[in-house]
């Protein structure tokens, strides 16, 4: 029989390279001493433990999922919307002209904010998560709820506009 590799890395390979408050290099200190930019004391157990990686997994999985869906959002909104311009213009020459178009890509831009909110969330969520920890009082790592919201509200963006639900 053979036995199944273990699903995470086990704790004790894990070093903590870098500050999880500041991001200061930690490489030649002691596996137990503070961090000598900022004075943290670094509770390393918290940041290597398996519910560490499995709130740091999560997170960026609804990270690469709110991305894709924002993406989608943009592209279908400003593709529709610049078609139908365009469809229109063909009926009544000159109706909507190029601030009409560049309206639609302000608009379309909205959804940079998201977007680039949860590109730096998936590249810092170990120390977000982690900081978070840190507050509470069980230092329970856990998907922060932001990270839930705005990339839970992409998904659902999404699937009323492939329902047809919105316009
Ligand atoms: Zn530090």
């Amino acid at each position: 029989m053979t036995t199944p590799p273990p699903a995470r890395i086990p704790a004790a390979f894990i070093r903590v390279s870098r500050c999880p408050i500041c991001a200061y290099s930690l490489k030649d200190l002691a596996d137990d001493a503070d961090c000598p930019e900022c004075g943290s004391t670094i509770d390393r157990d918290l940041y290597t433990s398996p519910q560490m990686q499995d709130a740091v997994a999560a997170t960026k999985a609804w990270c690469t999922m709110g991305i894709i869906a924002w993406v989608l959002i943009a592209l279908s909104y400003w593709g529709l919307s610049t078609a139908g311009l365009s469809v229109m213009n063909s009926y009544y020459p000159g109706m909507y002209g190029g601030n009409h178009f560049l309206a639609v890509l302000f608009r379309t831009a909205i959804a940079i904010a998201p977007i680039a909110l949860s590109c730096s969330w998936h590249r810092n969520a170990k120390r977000i998560i982690y900081r978070h920890a840190m507050r509470r009082d069980h230092r329970e790592p856990k998907t922060p709820k932001r990270v839930i919201a705005i990339n839970g509200l992409g998904l659902v963006l999404l699937l009323l506009g492939c329902c047809g639900v919105l316009p």
